[in-house]
């Protein structure tokens, strides 16, 4: 099937270009053992993530959605000396497994892992009065895109790329009529983007082992 063909091609992708690193694969088993949804990016996409933040020099990485810390492990990993990734998760099961694989991977201290609810959490950060982030990686409850995309924004400078994962959903995402919350807040989330005249963005359709989906990202112009 066509699934399959993803798959394997995926699997060929990381034979030839993503040395086996014991740490990622640890990482992705205590994800399993814990019972943890397997809705961590792709191997293939958590480098790609870890090449933006090279591409970029990211020092200030925000993630809205941790659950096992895979992808956070992925882009805190290059980020300049003495940078800092800041991770939101709901879950406190989630977080603990996170915070086990921050220590595993030996970077308790270039990430920051805050529990709770990111809306609240983002405010939280507000009030903290953040420094503003060059990187903003979107990957946590669909419908509440649209406000995530808007506090990215609030924290941003002009360069910071904002990222949003799994915005085609098997291409249901240019279903109007479609009752899925997930996809009407990734619709909103495009409308948004669509309005902001400060961020120039697009959006790539992807397949792989995680099916058919995609990514948006923009760029902050000013
Ligand atoms: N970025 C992760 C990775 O690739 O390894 C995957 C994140 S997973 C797709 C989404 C996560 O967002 C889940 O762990 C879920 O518990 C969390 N989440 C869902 N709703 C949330 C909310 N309102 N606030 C914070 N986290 C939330």
């Amino acid at each position: 099937s066509e699934t399959n063909l993803w798959e394997q091609v995926d699997l060929y992708i990381e034979e030839k270009l993503i040395p086996a690193d014991p740490v990622m694969d640890k990482i992705l088993a205590a994800n399993r053992l814990a019972d943890l949804p397997p809705i961590d990016v792709t191997p293939s996409q958590g480098k790609l993530l870890r090449i933006y933040v090279q591409m970029i020099g990211a020092a200030r990485v925000l993630e809205i959605g941790t659950l096992g810390g895979y992808s956070a492990v992925w882009m805190a990993g290059a980020l300049r000396q003495g940078g800092k990734l800041v991770t939101l998760e709901a879950d406190p099961r989630h977080a603990e497994t996170a915070r086990a694989n921050f220590a595993l991977a030996g970077l308790e201290d270039s990430i920051e892992l805050r529990v709770g609810y990111a809306l609240e959490q983002l405010e939280q950060l507000a009030k903290e009065g953040i420094e503003p982030f060059d990187l903003i990686f979107i990957d946590a409850d669909k419908p509440n895109n649209p406000g995530y995309l808007q506090w990215a924004l609030r924290f941003s400078h002009p360069g910071t790329v904002i990222i949003g994962d799994n915005v085609v959903r098997g291409g249901e995402i240019i279903d109007p009529h479609s009752t899925d919350p997930r996809v009407a807040g990734v619709r909103t989330f495009f409308d948004l983007l669509a309005g902001m005249p400060n961020i120039s963005a697009t959006a790539i359709q992807t397949v792989g082992s995680k099916g058919y989906d995609g990514f948006a990202i923009g760029i902050v112009t000013g």
